[in-house]
Order: C-alpha cells, then structure tokens, then sequence
C-alpha cells in the first residue's frame, strides 16, 4: 500500500480542542510525529497502532531540525506508512505546515492538511479576550515575534488600529513594545500575555504598552505565550484580579474624558 502523510492541526493543547478528523487520522496512523505544544498527553490511547516520535522544539533548543523532520515523513510515506504530522494549533499558521506539504509534494507523497484551532484566536480567548469586538476592533493581525519586524512593519501595525497579536512573542516584547510607541501608538494601548493557555497553569499578565515589559519581567512571564495588543484587552473577564483593575481604571479614564 502506498504511503502518506496527514498533517492534523492539534489545537491549543487541550485534547478535547481536536477535531474530529484529526481523531480520525491519528487513529488510523502507523507513525505520528508530534511537537511539543500539540496535545500529544495520551497519544497512545489516541493511535492506538502508532509508533510515537517527539520531535518537539523547545525556544532555543531544536530538538528535530526541520529539514529532518521532512526527511522523517517522506522517508516513513515511502516505506509505505501513514503517518500523521501531529502540530500545535493550525498547521498553516506560523507553522511551518506548508514547508512540509511542499516536501511531500517534491517525492510524489499524497498530503492532506487538517486544520486546527489555532492559539492565535483560541488562547486569548480562553483568557476571556475577544479579538473583534463591535465599536472596538474590527480586525486583527497575527504577527510572529521570532524576528524583529522592520520599521516599515511596525508603522503600518501602529497605524491599523485593530487588534494586534503575537506568537512566540516573549524575548521580542522589548523590541516589540518600543518599535510601536516610537510609531504612535499610545503608551496607555492596553497589552495582555497569556501563558501556557488551556493548561491547568494558565495565566494572563495585564499591562500598558507603556509598562508591560516591566511587568513582564517581574511575573517572569516565560513561552508558550500569546501576546494582545489592542482595546480589546479592556474587555478581558476571567477573574483575573490585574483584569478586573485595568478595567476599573478605564473606565475611570473615559469618565474624565468624555
Ligand atoms: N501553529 C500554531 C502556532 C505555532 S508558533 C497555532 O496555530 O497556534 C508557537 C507559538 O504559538 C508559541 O510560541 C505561542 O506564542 C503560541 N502558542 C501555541 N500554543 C499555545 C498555548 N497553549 N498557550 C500559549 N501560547 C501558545
């Protein structure tokens, strides 16, 4: 039997976040080569018939290099295998998803793409953060913080007003916050970091464009996280005491403005 390869959008992390057709891939796999932040848990309950493969980053760690993670699944289709490429949120969002459609692609390896929840939306909503919201923010933009963006970047970003959100955003906020206030945007534009979202541990740090890096710092705010910069923010609800006083204060604000 010829082989192939899905790649299942695994959602935020939660097992109950999968799709249905991601449950249905998964149990039908013969491998599964999974990251770090896909809900991979139990696994072995999920593919019941699969060999199992970490390949799994860590920020500064890459345990699997991409290019080899490629060679993995073409070499595993060609011997025959289905095997499912198991990632963190959708494949097609800052996931390098589209890279390894392309290598199976390049050896003739039949792909499906499944997508997923993505953390993008997901995790701030978790957090009680919508990222539209009538007369507040109608669009946002899904920015990765693993470079830093260029001047031309950072302007056109300021000057959206929309709602703006960061992956793997945590060692660029310094970078991040000063190149949007040198562009305008105003330093009380309220900024939120969720941590670790769905997990029993997740927590959501609150602050200003202005003092969020300090306040980062000092709740040691550390990846997976999603950062929000935008007037959504205000709406947070999760019982979050920082949350609930942020929200207090602007509404203070507006009352003397208005
Ligand atoms: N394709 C993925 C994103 C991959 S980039 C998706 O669609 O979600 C990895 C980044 O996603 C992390 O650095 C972090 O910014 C974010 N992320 C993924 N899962 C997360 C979670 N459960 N909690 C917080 N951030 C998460």
């Amino acid at each position: 039997m010829r082989g192939r390869v899905t790649l299942v959008g695994g959602g935020p992390g939660r097992e109950d976040l999968l799709t249905l057709a991601a449950l249905r891939a998964l149990g039908e796999a013969d491998v599964v080569l999974y990251d770090r932040l896909s809900p991979h848990a139990r696994l072995h309950h999920l593919a019941p018939n699969a060999e199992l493969v970490d390949v799994g980053k860590r920020p500064g760690h890459h345990a699997v290099p991409q290019s080899d993670i490629e060679a993995l699944l073409v070499e595993h289709a060609l011997a025959g295998r289905h095997v499912v490429r198991l990632k963190g949120g959708d494949p097609y969002v800052l996931g390098r998803g589209s890279e390894e459609v392309i290598a199976c692609h390049a050896v003739g390896v039949p792909v499906e793409v499944i997508p997923g929840v993505t953390s993008a939306v997901a995790v701030p909503g978790a957090a009680g953060i919508p990222l539209t919201h009538r007369g507040v923010s109608h669009l946002f933009t899904v920015v990765s913080g693993h470079a830093p963006l260029t001047e031309t970047e950072l302007g056109h970003l300021a000057g959206l007003g929309g709602t703006v959100v960061v992956l793997m955003g945590v060692n660029s906020l310094p970078s991040l916050t000063a190149g949007l206030a040198r562009h305008g945007m105003s330093a009380e534009m309220p900024v939120a970091i969720i941590e670790r979202g769905f997990h029993s541990d997740q927590r959501t740090t609150i602050g200003e464009l202005g003092d969020i890096v300090l306040t980062a710092g000092r709740a040691r705010v550390a990846s997976p996280a999603v950062v929000v910069v935008g007037e959504v923010v205000r709406l947070a609800f999760d019982g979050d005491a920082n949350a609930a006083e942020l929200m207090q204060r602007a509404a203070a604000f507006t009352a003397v403005a208005t």
